[in-house]
């Protein structure tokens, strides 16, 4: 059995849909299929959700609710018309907006139910033109399926007790049409997963139902060594452990929800990136384990948008409690941190910048400066963190030598290196603005 995913690029218009069922109709094993909302057709286009969540948002702005309800309704309507499905979906999807509009809820409630209508619809169109040309499919909301989660809007987590009511499912006959990105408190309330979630979704279906297979199509042949932006045609890969995918994405590999390893990883499911645009291609599958190849260095990752917080104090590591109260300043101030290299008498706290805005900037500062009285404090900003990934690192002599080498080699300063924590993977901080020159200098050392 194999749960199939289909991204919002793979269901943004009436082309694509009849891809998507091509390539339901070419496998009967595909017996799960999840959906998203209508994502993009070309760059500067709109996705569904954000149209959805921006009518959520419009009490605190003075236009008329019709103005954004209406390019919601052209976008379903072209798909409807173009599938030949009949006004009655149409409709339908009309008057869920109007009654998530109208229902006596928090605002928050209205907006979780608002998002959740661009899967939703999405999932009942994908049913309903199956139907019509002779496939046997079923739309079945999640509440249905068991997907029961907790009550976090927009970053809900699945609890357990889902799994066991999926696994029922198993025996289905007809084709199920599952929207993904949501699920249901034991509550009944509805709960968005966190942005990109139908990910999420597909891998709680495939674990619930213990698949051979989660197959997660995209508009990508495969995941690429490094991101195509620096190099053009990059290698690509076939086979990668959950552990490197984990450490790609992230650090800017966007293909894969790094939640929705989760569920999958915990059932040892094998994941396979494909393309729907060119379902041929062989794709890219993550799995538990592969056998060790000469290839120590599977992909080169990066990401920018860091902040590094480095703090000196001589004696620093005789004072018990030091790392302690540091880490409890952050944890009052709600931020979290990615990254803690340490020396004897130094320590650096890397944060995404969007974590640490400047007006918390100046209260975390001033909290440390007052509560741990080190000698040196400083803030830097504007940092960008190169992942080099893969599975054999840590057996591989010489890597972290060359890796430094192809980075001084583009003229790049190195701020900070960390491995030792990670198996898999070895980092480096650089300023932002040397980004392009070392991402192609390592992926020329590594993939040359
Ligand atoms: N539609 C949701 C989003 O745009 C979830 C998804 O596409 O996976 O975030």
């Amino acid at each position: 059995m194999k749960v199939t995913k289909f991204g919002g690029s793979s269901v943004a218009s009436a082309e694509q849909i009849k891809k998507v069922a091509n390539i339901v109709k070419a496998d009967p094993q595909r017996k799960f299929i999840v959906v998203s909302a209508p994502g993009k057709r070309f760059k500067k286009d709109k996705k569904i959700t954000d149209m959805l969540i921006e009518l959520g948002e419009i009490g605190r702005k003075h236009r008329p609710k019709a103005e954004y309800i209406e390019p919601i309704m052209k976008r379903f309507t072209e798909i409807v018309e173009e599938l030949k499905l009949g006004g009655t979906i149409l409709k339908e999807i009309n008057q869920t907006i109007e009654n998530v509009l109208h229902m006596d809820a928090t605002p928050s409630e209205k907006l979780e139910a608002l998002k959740a209508i661009g899967e939703d619809s999405s999932a009942k169109i994908l049913s309903a033109y199956l139907t019509s040309i002779g496939i046997p499919a079923r739309y079945m909301n999640p509440q249905e399926v068991g997907i029961i989660v907790s009550n976090n809007p927009g970053n809900a987590r699945i609890l357990p007790e889902s799994f066991p009511k999926i696994y029922n499912l198993r025996t289905t006959e007809d084709i199920l049409i599952i929207p993904g990105f949501f699920g249901y408190t034991k509550k009944g309330q509805l709960n968005t997963f966190s942005r990109g979630g139908s990910d999420i979704t597909g891998s709680i279906i495939a674990a619930g139902i213990k698949a051979d297979l989660y197959e997660n199509y995209t508009d990508v042949d495969c995941v690429y060594s490094v991101n195509p932006a620096y190099i053009e045609k990059p290698k690509k890969i076939t086979t990668l452990t959950y552990k490197e995918m984990r450490e790609l994405s992230y650090a800017g590999f966007s293909v894969f929800h790094d939640e929705a390893l989760i569920p999958a990883f915990k059932e040892e499911i094998p994941v396979c990136i494909k393309n729907t645009n060119n379902p041929k291609a062989p794709g890219t599958l993550i799995v538990s384990e592969k056998k060790p190849s000469e290839k120590c260095v599977v992909g080169i990752a990066s990401d920018t948008g860091f902040c590094s917080i480095y703090i000196s104090k001589y004696l620093m590591n005789r004072e018990i409690g030091f790392g302690r109260k540091l880490f409890a300043i952050l944890e009052d101030e709600g931020i979290s941190f990615e990254h803690a290299p340490s020396g004897i008498d130094d320590m650096s706290v890397i944060i995404r910048e969007s974590n640490l805005p400047l007006e918390k900037e100046k209260l975390v500062m001033e909290r440390i400066q007052h509560e741990l009285n080190p000698d040196l404090i400083s803030i830097h900003r504007n940092l960008a963190m190169i992942m080099v990934v893969g599975e054999g690192l840590v057996r591989t002599i010489g890597v972290a030598q060359k890796a430094t080498a192809a980075i001084s080699n583009a003229n790049v300063n190195i701020e900070m290196i960390n491995q030792g924590s990670s198996e898999v993977s070895m980092m480096f901080g650089i300023k932002a603005e040397d980004l392009d020159r070392a991402v192609k200098s390592l992926y020329h050392t590594f993939f040359d």
